[in-house]
């Protein structure tokens, strides 16, 4: 490719907090329309703003954990345009002074970590939400958005392809998520992403023209947008024409992108500073508090989990992308399961089963101590590991322990060889053709003859011992 793909990504972030981001009013979602307003957020004429602390808390803290400086001061600013759904005329938003700046998210490229900068984060208030089903010919507003706190999170063109795109998305979700200030959310939009855009030839310095993407809910459409978009304009490039800087929107029904307003129809923000809101003075010592209360962040857990318990990085890096999926593991470990079969069963028949019924480890009732029980009964050789996968399943969805659901079903191992011996013997005398084929040297059959015996002993017969006799006696 002749092309060199160049993207930055802005990301709002709602934040979990209680109440709205300049009063008092709640921010749980889904309530009456307008039911969660008050004058300050409905845009009264002589109402004052005060800002929530715990906003704030959760930029600083969304800061420190990918690497920003702190401001000590910093501003909010009114963003001016108009539309139904901002009632003030204006958003509160920070503009050249935001509270976090210069910092930077790690992700795995071709297996080492590049390093995509933060330009800037910022707060800001959510705007209402204009409803158009339902009546006539009006519309309706519900505000009780409006003034539910943000943030900002905007990247360097440090990005270079869609896949990139979608790496630093889950980092950045993940690193929200373990620090408890976002749910993120993409479908319900609580957290939402616009992709900036460029191609330029291999070799030029200079950035090429961009386009920025609305409307991607999705890691997929993150993906799907930008690919769309690479061949769009490599397309109108090499065809002699010019990219225009213009926003477009993702159509998810038709897999493309389509011009929303171009550059000339782009507002004028005519930002400036917010005169009913004090600046923001952060003291060292607040941050230094919050510093010391921050979590174990992915990075450095999945650096944990490869040299603590001898975890390939794949494998770390899965378990680490949830903070309750890689609490789930360690309680198992801690509980005494080894590490690496405890990885197996989270990454293989846990996920499985969780995915298949759109579940989250959250919502799981098998917990880590029956895991643990169950690998013990395996070691022990109670119970072979074919045997164990449907025991897995059945704790998974009746949430019975290991041992009760082994007697209750007659699953305990057949590792009496007389019992095997028997099964083992029957079956070589109903087969008496294949056994004949066997010793002529058509020696693949094996694994015919120990699914018979399985077959017989209903998959309970220890696999090594079926093993074992059925060699002995068909070389016989
Ligand atoms: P605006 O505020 O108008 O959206 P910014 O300068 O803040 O513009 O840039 C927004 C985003 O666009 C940033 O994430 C930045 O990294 C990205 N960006 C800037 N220039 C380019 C470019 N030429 N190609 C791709 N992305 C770009
Ligand atoms: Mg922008
Ligand atoms: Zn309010």
């Amino acid at each position: 490719m002749k092309y060199e793909v160049v993207i930055g990504l802005e990301v709002h972030a709602q934040m979990l907090t209680d109440t709205k981001i300049f009063c008092g009013c709640s921010t749980k979602f889904g309530s009456e329309p307008n039911t969660q307003t008050c004058p300050v957020c409905i845009g009264m004429p002589g109402v004052l703003p005060v800002l929530n602390k715990k906003a704030l808390q959760f930029a600083i803290k969304t800061g420190l954990a990918t690497d920003c400086r702190i401001s000590s001061f910093s501003r909010f600013a009114r963003k001016n345009y108009f539309y139904p759904d901002l009632p003030k005329g204006y958003q509160i938003s920070q503009y050249e002074l935001p509270v976090c700046e210069h910092g930077c998210i790690g992700i795995i490229v071709d297996g080492n970590v590049k390093k995509i900068g933060i330009t800037r984060i910022h707060m800001e208030e959510d705007a209402g939400k204009n409803i158009h089903e339902g009546a006539g010919t009006y519309s309706f507003v519900d505000l009780n958005r409006a003034g539910v706190p943000l943030m900002e999170i905007v990247s360097e063109p440090d990005i270079r392809s869609p896949q990139e795109a979608v790496e630093y998305m889950k980092k950045l979700r993940a690193i929200l998520r373990y620090l408890g200030v976002c749910d993120g959310n993409m479908e319900q939009g609580s957290l939402r992403c616009d992709a900036n855009i460029s191609v330029r030839l291999i070799n030029q310095t200079e950035f090429g023209t961009r386009t920025e993407l609305k409307n991607i809910n999705s890691f997929r459409f993150v993906e799907k947008a930008l690919e769309y978009e690479i061949k769009r304009q490599i397309k109108v490039i090499e065809s002699g024409g010019r990219i225009v800087q213009e926003t477009r929107l993702w159509d998810p029904n038709r897999g493309i992108t389509e011009s929303m307003r171009g550059k000339e129809e782009a507002h004028d923000y005519r930002y400036f500073p917010e005169p009913d809101l004090v600046p923001i003075v952060v003291e060292k010592e607040w941050i230094d508090e919050i510093k010391a209360s921050l979590p174990e962040l992915p990075d450095i857990k999945r650096d944990r989990f490869v040299t603590e318990y001898g975890l390939p990085e794949t494998d770390a890096d899965l378990l680490v992308s949830e903070k309750p999926l890689a609490d789930w593991y360690e309680e198992a470990v801690k509980l005494g399961g080894q590490p690496k079969s405890v990885a197996n069963w989270i990454m293989g028949d846990l996920m499985r089963l969780l995915n298949a019924d759109n579940k989250i480890i959250e919502d799981c009732s098998l917990k880590p101590n029956q895991l643990v029980d169950m690998l013990r009964l395996m070691d022990n050789g109670t119970i072979s590991g074919k045997i164990a996968k449907s025991v897995f399943e059945e704790m998974y969805t009746t949430g019975k322990d290991p041992e009760g659901i082994v007697k209750e079903k007659g699953l305990v191992q057949i590792s009496d060889s007389g019992e095997i011996e028997k099964a083992v013997d029957d079956v070589i005398s109903k087969y008496l053709k294949e056994a004949e084929r066997y010793r002529a040297g058509e020696e693949k059959l094996m694994g015919f003859f120990v699914g018979q015996v399985m077959k017989v002993t209903k998959g309970k017969a220890n696999p090594q011992m079926v093993n074992e006799l059925l060699k002995q006696k068909l070389s016989s």
